[in-house]
């Protein structure tokens, strides 16, 4: 472990940045927060100092306040340079809705992997193709009833609207890829489990891992199936994801997507698989057969209607459907899906 990151564990973290400015995590490193509704209230965006040019991680969502957040970044704390490279971490409304918009002002192609580009392209670029119709059939699938449906398709369309338009073209970031910026050099891995191909970049000198949406202090990150993969098993993605910070130094610097930076990532790896595992268990402690609505209103008593609901039904099934995968569970096909003990 090199002193500087010793150093930096030791170090208070700075405070946290409005939207519009900027916050120093290490040399050439900056942090900002763009404003976002719900209860995560901001996404983080890290600007990378490349001397006459800045590299932007993330990009925040498409709503006018980041439109704002970006004005007075570029007219205040950017300097005047220019912003030179825009790598997206995964294809989410709040890390890529705005994307297309700032690749535009700048006369830039976003840097992002292959799969999230096109997991963006389904998510957004085709709703109004198939995704309202094929979204019903799908929660009709997972149990719920014509009105819960409505709510959750409401909930769906306000989703896309923090997105200005996708990148219409993308250049390729892929495992192994190495990226000079902010005087360091970042190694790419890119894992499943919150989106398909989400990218995370480490630089090891510097012991800075920026994790996007993978790894979250206080949080866990969403792992749920999309109904464009009704019976996906993106937790077996994700615990292979979370394999992978095992190793890391306990003094890396954690950069996640939404919260404050933290370290101990391996320690945090192995909350977070803690805290499935008890999901799994619960769902096995069922001795009925059920709708993935029934055991999500077993895991998630609260969550109702309205994003709530959509994001405990989609959890709900990749917990199932992982426990099909591994045996330990059956899954009866039909409309809806029932599942019980194997
Ligand atoms: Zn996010």
């Amino acid at each position: 472990v090199s002193g500087a990151a010793r150093d930096m564990v030791h170090r208070v973290l700075p405070p946290e940045p409005e939207a519009g400015a900027l916050s120093a995590l290490a040399s050439g490193v900056m942090w900002t927060r763009m404003p976002m509704p719900g209860p995560l209230g901001h996404v983080n965006v890290f600007i990378l100092d490349d001397g006459p040019s800045w590299t932007v991680v993330d990009c925040g969502p498409g709503l006018p306040s980041t439109a704002e957040a970006w004005d007075r970044l570029i007219a205040g704390p950017l300097a005047g340079r220019p912003i030179g490279r825009i790598i997206v971490t995964h294809g989410h409304g709040d890390h890529i809705g705005f994307a297309a918009p700032l690749a535009r002002r700048f006369n830039l192609t976003v840097e992002m992997s292959r799969g999230e580009w096109q997991a963006a392209v389904v998510r957004f670029g085709s709703a109004a193709l198939f995704e309202a119709d094929h979204a019903a059939a799908y929660y009709a699938a997972l149990g719920c009833d014509p009105e819960m449906v409505r709510s959750l398709l409401d909930s769906r369309r306000s989703a896309s609207r923090h997105v200005v338009g996708l990148p219409p073209s993308f250049r390729r970031l892929a495992a192994g890829d190495r990226i000079e910026a902010g005087g360091e050099c970042w190694r790419v891995s890119t894992g499943g489990g919150h989106s398909p191909e989400h990218v995370v970049l480490h630089a090891a000198e510097a012991g800075l891992l920026i994790a996007g949406d993978h790894l979250l202090g206080r949080i866990t990150p969403f792992v749920g199936t999309d109904p464009y993969e009704p019976l996906g098993n993106p937790l077996a993605d994700y615990f292979a994801t979370l394999e992978s910070f095992a190793t890391l130094p306990e003094t890396t610097l954690v950069l996640p997507g939404h919260g404050l930076p933290f370290v101990d990532a391996a320690a945090r790896a192995r909350d977070i698989r803690r805290h499935h595992d008890a999901r799994l268990s619960d769902l096995l402690a069922s001795p009925a057969e059920g709708t993935v609505l029934d055991f999500a209103r077993r895991l998630f008593p609260r969550a109702a209607a309205g994003s709530h609901a959509r994001f405990a039904l989609s959890e709900t099934a990749a917990h199932l459907n992982l426990l099909v995968a591994t045996g330990a569970m059956r899954r009866h096909e039909g409309t809806p899906l029932r599942y019980g003990p194997a």
